[in-house]
């Protein structure tokens, strides 16, 4: 079973409460994975497939 890493801070995943999962929104191909700490401070993520940035 993967442990599953925040995209943006790429801590571990350990309470998925508040986490959020979405497919990158430009590719679709990578899941890109937020833990509530930066989903709150709407901390950067890149998907590592087509390089697109978020959160925007
Ligand atoms: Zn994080
Ligand atoms: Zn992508």
């Amino acid at each position: 079973m993967n442990k599953l890493r925040c995209s943006s801070c790429k801590e571990e995943i350990t309470n998925q409460r508040g986490t959020v999962k979405f497919k990158c929104p430009k590719c679709g191909k990578t899941e890109i994975i937020r833990c509530p700490h930066c989903k709150k401070i709407a901390a950067k993520y890149k998907c590592s497939a087509c390089g697109f940035e978020g959160p925007n």
